[in-house]
């Protein structure tokens, strides 16, 4: 059962995977919401618990925040934890239909919520964005974004309007950000991205024409880079597809 705290993760050892006896017998937690109340369809997932404080902690746990710890676990506990994760922000932040403020109540066939009132029906919200690796003359485009607050550099990113195929939507925010033309758009994988929603699709990209320019308010500065540069940047978290898309390109270079 995974413990979450506001913003954080309760671990106990190396694992956020707690036995349900011992959460519940914790006893200094004030239990906000647990999975197990919501409808059987429910159950099959992982079960997690809301939590508004952990007064002690002991000594082999710790509170971590999302980050730190999908950076620490494997693949398998990444996906266990960002669905989680998702669906207790969703149960904690929308309580009420936003037609006519009925209460949502737990879909008992899917993993919709539907209004008692209206009978609307609602789903946990995704965001789909593209974030692509462009290549051109055996170099990648890398780019610092001016929200980052350290000198961290990485593949160009962002969300899918409403109306685009992914394709537009890598080549228009290539365009917007960096001023340059791509082609050969090449699916690569896609990665769920809690940070609050996101579904991120990878592509590569071949260089086409333009002059790179940075457009100055999203992105401060960008360049091909070298595998011997990449080697020396500040990159993305491992286990980001960020990261992956640059450890790709370096493999093949
Ligand atoms: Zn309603």
């Amino acid at each position: 059962m995974l413990v979450f705290c506001k913003d954080k993760i309760l671990c106990k050892g190396t694992t956020c995977n707690l036995t349900e006896d011992y959460v519940l017998s914790r006893g200094n937690m004030n239990i906000l919401r647990i999975s197990r109340d919501l409808p059987a369809v429910w159950q099959a997932d992982h079960p997690w618990v809301d939590v508004d404080g952990v007064e002690r902690l002991a000594l082999d746990e710790r509170l971590l925040t999302l980050r730190e710890f999908l950076n620490a676990c494997d693949d398998s506990t990444r996906r266990i934890v960002t669905r989680a994760w998702q669906f207790r922000n969703w149960f904690r932040d929308v309580k009420f239909c936003s037609h006519c403020g009925g209460k949502l109540s737990p879909s008992t066939t899917d993993f919709g919520r539907k209004c008692d009132e209206c009978g609307a029906m609602f789903y946990a919200p995704l965001s789909p964005a593209v974030i692509t690796a462009v290549e051109h003359k055996g170099r990648l485009l890398l780019a610092h974004n001016t929200a980052w607050h350290n000198d961290r550099y990485s593949v160009i990113a962002g969300f899918v309007e409403p109306g685009e195929t992914l394709e537009e939507a890598v080549r228009r925010e290539i365009r917007e950000e960096v001023a340059i033309e791509v082609n050969d758009v090449k699916y690569f994988g896609s990665q769920p991205w809690p940070f609050p929603n996101s579904l991120m699709f990878g592509f590569t990209a071949k260089y086409a024409s333009g002059e790179l320019k940075p457009d100055g308010t999203e992105i401060s500065s960008a360049g091909f880079c070298s595998p011997e540069d990449i080697r020396r940047m500040n990159l993305p978290d491992n286990a980001s597809i960020a990261r992956k898309l640059i450890e790709n390109f370096l493999r093949n270079h």
